[in-house]
């Protein structure tokens, strides 16, 4: 049935290099783990994988190669000794251009996502392109119409386009450090998982009336929510969470199932069977 050949259909490729940019700026411990299991993907990065390549799919249709725009060409060269390929969205007008479907408004380009933009610019300028400037399009697919009509301070459109100057140095740094961890990974030496890289949230303590569930406020520690702690009000604290290592159920991170630091930090017993 197509509906589930869409859901099930996993076209990421890394054109046979070593590693990908998005492969070295996520953890190393994955791709020590890839290079032996396969990867089990949840229901949620199934579904954010058809979302995704149905977005740059349909762009892709609509980039327009005699005003001089490149679509999805993957670029490779050799960076500390490895074969690093990333995959250009869009190129056009000396700017890389990379698109991202979100989950809530963006305000800003996200850090992780300024980092990609500019390893891929760093490696479309060893591949002869010409790069001054990095751009990432973020698509609020939880955008909402009728919010937008009723609430001015609601974003007024579902996409967002943040235009950085591209800095050479900066990929630079990131791949330097990055490649040779990996290296150390493959090799069979991982390090832990940051928190970071776990997307931490922390236990906060959350003021909220009587019977409502939104919060007036979010205090990071429990004395601090008692201190503005009013009449009618009470402290509800909301437990921290590693979200993308989520747990033996429901886990974003596709390679949970044989990763020995999440049995360890979830208290499975490091004999059990892969869950
Ligand atoms: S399950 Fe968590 S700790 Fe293990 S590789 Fe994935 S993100 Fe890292």
């Amino acid at each position: 049935m197509p509906f589930v050949r869409a859901m099930l259909r996993n076209d990421y490729s890394k054109d046979g290099s070593q590693f990908s940019v998005t492969e070295l700026l996520g953890p190393p411990q994955r791709t020590y783990l890839k290079r032996d299991n396969k990867e089990i993907r949840s229901t949620y990065s199934m579904f954010a994988a058809f979302i995704g390549t149905s977005m740059h799919a349909t762009f892709e249709r609509d980039t327009v190669e005699s005003e001089g725009e490149i679509a999805e060409r993957r670029v490779h060269a050799n960076v500390c000794g490895a074969d690093v390929s990333g995959q250009i969205d869009l190129y056009c007008n000396n700017t890389i251009y990379d698109y991202k479907t979100v989950r809530s408004p963006k305000s800003k380009i996200e850090s992780k996502h300024y980092d990609q933009v500019c390893c891929n610019g760093y490696l479309a300028e060893l591949n002869g392109f010409e790069v001054e400037q990095v751009a990432v399009i973020y698509i609020d697919i939880t955008w909402q119409y009728s919010r937008s009509v009723l609430d001015s301070s609601y974003p007024q459109d579902p996409w967002r386009i943040f235009l950085m100057p591209y800095d050479r140095e900066h990929a630079i740094t990131i791949l330097n450090k990055a490649i040779p961890e990996h290296l150390t990974a493959l090799a069979g030496n991982p390090r832990d998982c940051t928190s970071e890289e776990q997307w931490q949230k922390p236990t906060v303590y959350a003021i909220t009336k009587q019977g409502a569930t939104r919060a007036s406020k979010l205090c990071d520690s429990y004395a601090e929510a008692q201190e503005l702690l009013k009449p009618g009000q009470i402290i509800e604290t909301r437990p921290g969470a590693r979200t993308f290592c989520g747990t033996p159920q429901n886990s974003m991170c596709a390679l949970a199932y044989c990763c020995p630091q999440f049995k360890r930090e979830s208290n499975i017993s490091p004999s059990t069977p892969d869950f």
